[in-house]
């Protein structure tokens, strides 16, 4: 994975690599692997100790830290796969009172959701870890005003510890006193940030087969609702992929897919399994392969399109879409 070397080179540091949610919904069990074989990758995040207990049973042996806090039930599986919480409640504190397990502490300098928002010093020799989260990395003063309130709660901490509060975002601070950076998005080759510094490449495609193509006549409408209606005899196909696969509703009228470079207008409303374009004059053809994802579009085109963020299109691929590593 070339944007993993590229992420460390710009930040010179090791990487934590986020796979929650099924590794942004492309699938954990094949980025798992690729990420644990490189040195680069020191530790994997994910959000409870359930996605955590699925990582060690598909044989992953580095440190798993577990970002979404810590439940009664939990604590059994934390211990016996050996995985890291993140304490951010004194109630976490209590469950796992007396139990031999590792653990990083969080604090909350800004986000507003897990962490300490009181400065405390945690004294406790099971702490291998002190994190923060960034919860607006597009602004630089308030970025900047998290990273200095982390860094005086740091500075109280005596001894070596895993140091963390860059995202794919927030890598663009290049915080001196952090050893490591907990990186998703970027991994995967989505952009967080207009004007990213780091040359990440992309690394996924999403595609379709077209089911069929056809002419429809002048006010013929198309699909549910007859939000669109045509305005003059054109060519339509019919792609078998729709919002059960994770086309989100809202690209209805407004997204693009593309056949060979050409963009093709998504037309009247996105059904469960099928979306229709417009095809112009492209020469499509029943079985042709349409690009969702790909070197014309990324995830964040079709955000931005949807009014959305490129995460929540990633975590809505459905599990009948065939993932295939090239
Ligand atoms: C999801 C998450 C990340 C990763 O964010 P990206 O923007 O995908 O790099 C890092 N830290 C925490 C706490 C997260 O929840």
């Amino acid at each position: 994975m070339q944007n993993v070397t590229e992420l460390c080179r710009y930040s010179q540091k090791k990487i934590i690599a986020v796979v929650k949610s099924d590794a942004y919904g492309i699938g954990v069990e094949y980025i798992a692997p690729l990420l644990q074989g490189l040195p680069q990758v020191e530790a994997f995040a994910v959000a409870s100790a359930e996605e955590g207990v699925s990582l060690r049973e598909m044989g992953i042996k580095k440190e798993i830290i577990i970002l979404g806090g810590i439940l009664r039930e939990e604590v059994e599986a934390i211990k016996s796969y050996k995985l890291t919480p993140v304490v951010s409640d004194r109630e976490h504190l209590e469950l796992l009172k007396g139990k031999n397990v590792k653990f990083h502490v969080k604090y909350d300098t800004g986000m507003g959701r897990l962490g300490f928002t009181e400065d405390i010093l945690i004294r406790d020799h099971r702490i291998t870890g002190i994190m923060s989260h960034l919860s607006t990395p597009a602004d630089r003063e308030f970025s900047l005003y998290q990273i200095k309130k982390f860094e005086n709660i740091v500075k109280k901490y005596k001894g070596s510890f895993k140091i963390h509060i860059e995202s794919s975002a927030g890598i663009i601070y290049k915080v001196p006193y952090t050893t490591h950076t907990r990186i998703g998005l970027a991994l995967y080759g989505e952009k967080p940030l207009r004007n990213y510094p780091i040359n990440i490449k992309p690394v996924l495609e999403l595609k379709a087969r077209v089911i069929s193509v056809k002419e429809i006549p002048p006010k013929h409408p198309i699909s549910y609702g007859r939000t669109y209606t045509a305005p003059c005899k054109m060519r339509i196909g019919i792609v078998a992929f729709g919002y059960g696969d994770g086309l989100i509703k809202s690209l209805s009228n407004r997204g693009y897919l593309f056949f060979e470079g050409e963009k093709l207008p998504i037309v009247g409303n996105i059904t469960m399994d099928m979306t229709i374009v417009d095809l112009k004059n492209s020469p499509v053809c029943v079985g042709d392969w349409i690009t969702v994802v790909g070197p014309e579009q990324s995830f964040g085109d079709l955000a931005r399109c949807a009014g959305t963020i490129p995460y929540e299109i990633m975590c809505n691929i459905s599990q009948r879409v065939k993932r295939k590593i090239i």
